[in-house]
């Protein structure tokens, strides 16, 4: 397949800066979700609303075969203001698509648009689910979806999932097997000692002093417990202790994140985290309490499914536009539990450098225009290569 020529491609675009301009937080995508149902509708599309909470599914059917495929789009923005002053900028102070989820909304929409006008002229064979989630950024709409039975209410062979890439040129896309994005962690480190007066600290047990070494022996965990060919970070984000000059306090907080690629790794640097602890409470005489958050798990491809996503991305850019040997990213992605579920692959898709091409979740980014074509035409390849009739 090529890249397509769209018609209606300035109504997709106007969707997107539309979307832009009033975005909208975890699950609270209601002004949006009525934009997505709307659209689907209009094209024929039998229309499923209410999967955690603000979730739409669109269905779209040809042919006899049982076979079935997901495509997901994510519909939340962030907690960020923006900074930009163009026509389409936010409208809801402190809130921004700062993600290119407008973006990914818009480029669906014009997908199964396409798909429903031409579907005399697309060979495939097979039903389509068109997935918009809610609250992909941190608060799990995806997870929440597959409570709310998205898979057993629309059972599907493979899911696919897409993310614009700031770093990545414009007319290049990435789709990797294994693990693409870390499973993320939260953890919080409560130290206990014995509040004293600064002057006389041998009277009783510095909380701060054991948190300081607490701190770098922390460090050593990835550099000398996690195996070195294997992906991890361990940042503490946060110190929270004392009040006064001359006071030594009672408590003091830690918190930071774990991202890995495997539940082994997850595992030995938990134990690890606990082994230290355990350490410092002997060497300094506090006690430690311990807890863990574990939240999304690593987004983790097939191979068999990269390779469908790789063959059409090649039809469309080129081969050697599609990269397949991409470092994975230790930023984490809720896509992951559909992933654990399903067979399927989330790919990047090159959103250009230059003044479009800020970093995610910067108050300056905006999604780029110029790829709603490339994904559009890339989510209507990958019908005709994932459902190709028999
Ligand atoms: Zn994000
Ligand atoms: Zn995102």
């Amino acid at each position: 397949m090529n890249l397509l020529t769209i018609p209606f491609l300035d109504e997709i675009i106007a969707i997107r800066r539309d979307i832009h301009a009033h975005p909208e937080l975890a699950f609270q995508e209601t002004r949006t979700a009525d934009i997505v149902a709307r659209e689907l509708s209009a094209r024929g599309l039998k229309v499923h609303r209410g999967l955690a909470g603000t979730g739409v599914v669109g269905v779209l059917r040809k042919g006899v075969s049982q076979r079935a495929i997901g495509l997901r789009a994510d519909m939340d923005a962030l907690r960020v203001p923006e900074k930009n002053v163009f026509a389409h900028a936010s409208q809801n102070p402190g809130c921004m698509h700062a993600c290119g989820h407008d973006g990914h909304t818009a480029m669906l929409l014009g997908a199964a648009r396409y798909l429903a006008e031409n579907i005399e002229n697309i060979a495939f064979d097979g039903a389509v689910y068109f997935i918009f989630q809610p609250a992909e950024e941190s608060e799990g709409g995806g997870k929440v979806m597959l409570q709310d039975g998205l898979f057993r209410r629309f059972p599907m062979d493979a899911i696919f999932g897409l993310h614009n890439w700031p770093d990545m040129p414009v007319g290049e896309m990435a789709a990797m097997p294994g693990p693409v994005m870390a499973g993320t962690c939260v953890f919080e480190l409560h130290l206990r000692g014995q509040g004293c007066h600064a002057a006389m600290p041998h009277q009783g047990v510095d909380t701060l002093v054991a948190a300081s070494h607490l701190v770098l022996a922390l460090q050593t965990i990835v550099s000398r417990k996690v195996p070195p060919c294997e992906g991890a970070v361990l940042s503490v984000t946060q110190i929270h202790g004392g009040d006064a000059w001359n006071v030594i306090p009672d408590d003091a907080v830690l918190r930071g994140t774990i991202r890995s690629f495997k539940p082994d790794i997850q595992a030995l640097i938990e134990a690890a985290i606990q082994r230290v602890c355990a350490g410092i409470e002997h060497t300094f005489g506090v006690q430690v309490g311990i807890s863990f958050d574990e939240r999304y798990p690593a987004t983790v491809n097939s191979a068999p499914e990269t390779e469908i996503c790789r063959e059409t991305a090649a039809g469309i850019l080129g081969a050697k536009k599609v990269r397949t040997n991409e470092q994975p990213s230790m930023a984490a992605e809720d896509f992951s539990y559909m992933l654990q579920e399903k067979p399927g692959c989330y790919v990047w898709l090159g959103n250009g450098s230059g003044s479009k091409g800020r970093t995610l979740h910067n108050p300056h980014y905006d999604f780029n225009d110029e790829i709603l074509g490339i994904g559009l035409s890339y989510w209507v390849g990958l019908v005709e290569t994932a459902l190709r009739p028999p």
